[in-house]
């Protein structure tokens, strides 16, 4: 069109590379009139490359095309963004082929495939990790040279999806990548809210949260189906009718109606040639039912029904371990829900094989309870759409699922109020019910006239306000049921879950989870990767076990200098980061000292900030005093409605204040809160960490993969004896690792009584002295009230969380910590052995036992 207008009369053929002139270009450089601006080449030919161009040459031709032809900027003003952009089309031009002949050939295997429902995801950033997978790093390097901007800088210019709250959702990634990496036939889903996670400012040491609208420039690694919807229907009432066959059937009259519409995003393996992918919903208005409104001249009440439908997948709940109760987070569900299931039938009918061999092709695994519903869900598509017997239809449900557990915390179980389901769900409620009914049935015949436990097992609280236990209704819908670390399958079977472990022992079992090494090491760390290849050879990333190789050069006193080298800058780097996020500039030869988290009292932020208080006071009594240089690093976010959380992070930034900026301190103490903690900080803090604080209170903490994260970056860990740090103790040896505190058993029984945390406080004077100072206003001046709350929990709320009773020990431990690190060698030599000894918390040996034990799966053979 344009371009006939434009295009010059004969030039093309000279410059055109022959191999790939295309057939339509003879037309156009004959047709119209001579331009009136005569480029010497036109923009098209210089697009062009031949098959046998370096790489290199090719990703700098396809760059240009995206930034110009794709996005419509002018090639020779670089701006990050645009080059961006455009760097990413390029990359994913690269993964398409891939994620098609995946796709294909998972289709024509016609094996069992895994469907990972998560109502999170928190993939991190795209483009990093695609260049990773792809192995065509060196060629975007060199396809950059000469334009003025490095592969870092457009990297960050990625806004990073946050479509999760901490580790469950980073966890369901980690796991895409795994699946991905070893050829797992499957797909992970869940929903693209338009806003993630908030972004956190810290303003006057208070967080303040902001809108994250991820998408509002779009995305270049999605793909929108906007043709491909699928209905989801709510509220309304259930009408009974007779079949021909004189059965009793249900159906939904819903009354409101809304469109899903699906977001592909491709998840590339490991240099492997396959690519996973991750299905995300969007809620649309459903055009035909706005139609009714419209016709009947009820615009706005039309447009009012498009808002409320579109509703549904704008924000991501921003509560971590809260269940918040909340109608839009249960229609979330559903609508989630609704739109996987429709999507993984369609799949499985295609076979043409009875309902009943449903298993024999599909494993769903429900990431904590949040997609729960599906199996009601399902049993509502074989009942009521199928006709399907009931016990039929029940024992194929149960073959299909497998429920993930990731807290015991008691505020974290999901309850909905059976009226609210009645309300938006009246079908799936009679459906829970009658679930119910028969299950009560067979716990009555197995524990005859126990009463009290059909009570407690029940599906349904019975109260003023019913509510429907999604947990349960999980177990009973599984056909496995596990925890998530040793520590936390074996806790659940015996607090939580204990009734449900008499009925089914043989459900419950353990997986312990694992991160990706390929972003948290290979990625993100790519020295010490360096380092680590040339040591133990290419092949870790993927033989994560491999890497116990480098266990004898922990001896080596020229390879600790070479790690300590490595991990110098990469604490150097970190400076200059908190140095621009909070004016706070770290001495990279310091201990770096890190505790980066969602904050919760749980996971006790608290104690470190007790023992930072701690250092400022050695510090004051005694200026000259012989100190291991310290920087205390914290980031996190809380949940906008926990005032404790939020209470905490202002302590932290006033604590962090009052250290920077005491005189006595002199350069060896240095704290600082970073603000929005995200997958991308996480990449910059983890390979820049010494020391990993991992302190919850034992027991409360499931499993943890931010410890395995820093481990597998050489840090040590202080910790408690909690979820996987206990494996992670095993693996590296006690030697290698900081434990302190109680133990499990010792938390339960200080809980039943006798303990009295204003005792232990007057037994430690440095403890009595910190909580004096915060409870007299030293760190808020004019405000001496303001961090009451926290004093008052701890002296008088009874401490729940230990806090006073695990201090003595931390302090001790970290003493210890100090002093190690004083030697640079031996710290060298115990960060290589964590390092070595992570082998076994690569997610890939996670989704490989979920493979085998739980889902029935093989991975593919894949021709690369
Ligand atoms: C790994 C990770 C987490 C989980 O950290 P824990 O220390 O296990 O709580 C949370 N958020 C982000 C961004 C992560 O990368």
């Amino acid at each position: 069109m344009a371009d006939k207008k434009t295009a010059p009369k004969k030039p093309a053929a000279k410059t055109a590379p022959k191999a790939t002139s295309r057939a339509g270009e003879k037309k156009k450089s004959e047709a119209g009139p001579a331009p009136r601006i005569q480029p010497t080449k036109r923009l098209v030919d210089s697009l062009c490359y031949t098959a046998a161009a370096p790489e290199s040459e090719k990703i700098a031709a396809d760059l240009r095309r995206h930034v110009t032809v794709t996005l419509g900027n002018d090639f020779d003003r670089p701006s990050a963004y645009t080059y961006s952009q455009g760097l990413s089309y390029a990359v994913r031009d690269r993964l398409i082929d891939q994620w098609i002949k995946t796709q294909r050939s998972m289709y024509e295997n016609g094996t069992k495939r895994v469907y990972y429902l998560s109502l999170e995801f928190l993939p991190g950033r795209f483009l990093a990790n695609s260049i990773l997978n792809l192995g065509i790093e060196e060629d975007v390097e060199a396809a950059l040279k000469g334009t003025r901007l490095t592969l870092a800088d457009l990297e960050e210019q990625e806004a990073e999806p946050g479509l999760g709250n901490g580790g469950l959702g980073r966890l369901a990634s980690c796991y895409l990548d795994s699946m991905a990496t070893l050829g797992i036939p499957g797909y992970g889903y869940g929903i693209s809210y338009a806003y993630g996670i908030f972004r956190q400012d810290i303003e006057d040491g208070r967080q303040v949260e902001k809108a994250d609208n991820w998408l509002h420039y779009g995305t270049p690694w999605g793909f929108q189906r906007t043709k491909h919807l699928y209905s989801v229907h709510f509220g309304g009432y259930v009408r009974p009718y007779t079949d021909h066959e004189g059965n009793t059937r249900f159906h939904w009259v819903a009354e409101q109606r809304l469109k899903a519409m699906a977001l592909d995003i491709m998840v590339p393996g490991y240099k492997n040639g396959y690519a996973t992918n991750m299905r995300l919903w969007v809620a649309k208005a459903d055009k035909a039912f706005d139609l009714q409104f419209f016709n009947s001249g009820d615009y706005i009440g039309a447009l009012e029904n498009k808002i409320m439908s579109e509703k549904i997948s704008m924000v991501l709940y921003p509560d971590d371990t809260e269940m918040a109760g909340k109608e839009l987070r249960l229609k979330q569900q559903y609508f989630f829900v609704s739109a996987t299931m429709q999507d993984i039938v369609r799949r499985f009918r295609k076979k043409g094989v009875p309902w009943t061999d449903l298993p024999k092709y599909v494993a769903v695994q429900l990431n904590e309870t949040h997609p729960a519903i599906a199996i009601p869900e399902l049993m509502r598509m074989l009942v009521d759409g199928e006709h399907m017997d009931w016990d039929d239809a029940w024992a194929t449900c149960v073959r299909t699922f497998a429920y993930t557990n990731h807290t015991v915390l008691p505020e974290a179980l999901e309850k909905w109020p059976a009226e609210l389901m009645e309300r938006l769900l009246p079908r799936h409620m009679q459906i829970i019910y009658e679930i119910n009914r028969r299950f009560l049935q067979e716990v009555a015949m197995r524990f005859t006239g126990d009463t009290e436990r059909l009570r407690r097992m029940s599906l349904i609280e019975e109260g003023e306000d019913k509510q429907v236990r999604m947990a349960f209704l999980a177990i009973i819908g599984s056909h496995t049921v596990n925890g998530v670390a040793a520590l936390h399958s074996e806790l659940i079977t015996k607090t939580i879950f204990r009734d449900f472990f008499e009925m089914y022992p043989e459900r419950f079992t353990n997986i312990t989870n694992g991160v990706t090494p390929r972003r948290f090491l290979a990625q993100c760390n790519k020295p010490l990767a360096r380092l680590i290849t040339e040591a133990v050879g290419d092949g870790w990333q993927t033989h994560l076990d491999r890497i116990k190789g480098l266990a004898p050069l922990a001896e080596d006193a020229a390879f600790r200098e070479s790690w300590l080298d490595i991990r110098k800058a990469n604490k150097q780097a970190l400076g200059s980061l908190v140095s621009d996020l909070c004016g706070v500039r770290p001495d990279p030869e310091s201990l770096f000292d890190v505790q980066v988290k969602r904050i919760h009292e749980y996971k006790r932020q608290l104690l470190n900030c007790l023992h930072l208080i701690t250092l400022l006071n050695r510090l004051r009594d005694n200026p000259g005093l012989e100190m291991t240089p310290r920087t205390v690093l914290f980031a996190g976010k809380a949940a906008p409605g926990y005032a404790m959380a939020k209470l905490i992070i202002r302590l932290i930034s006033s604590v962090a204040y009052a250290v920077n900026t005491d005189p006595a301190v002199g350069g060896r103490l240095r704290a600082a809160f970073l603000p929005n903690y995200s997958v991308s900080q996480a990449e910059h803090i983890i390979p820049a960490c010494d020391l990993s604080e991992q302190i919850s209170t034992a027991g409360m903490e499931a499993s943890g993969t931010g410890n395995m994260k820093f481990a597998l970056n050489g840090a040590l860990t202080i910790g408690t004896y909690d979820g996987a740090n206990i494996e992670i103790l095993e693996e590296v040896g006690a030697e290698n690792f900081f434990l302190f505190g109680l133990r499990v058993e010792d938390v339960l029984e200080k809980r039943r009584g006798g303990y009295d945390p204003r005792a232990v406080c007057t037994e430690h004077p440095e403890l009595a002295r910190a909580i004096g100072m915060i409870a007299t206003g030293y760190f808020s001046p004019g405000e001496p009230d303001l961090y009451a709350p926290i004093v008052r929990s701890l002296l008088d709320g009874g401490d729940f969380f230990m806090v006073m009773a695990d201090y003595a020990d931390y302090v001790r431990t970290q003493d210890e910590a100090a002093r190690v690190f004083a030697d640079p060698h031996e710290w060298a030599k115990r960060s290589i052995l964590n390092t070595a000894g992570m082998g076994k918390f690569s997610s890939d040996r996670s989704i490989m036992e979920y493979a085998t034990r739980i889902w029935g799966v093989t991975p593919l053979a894949l021709d690369t």
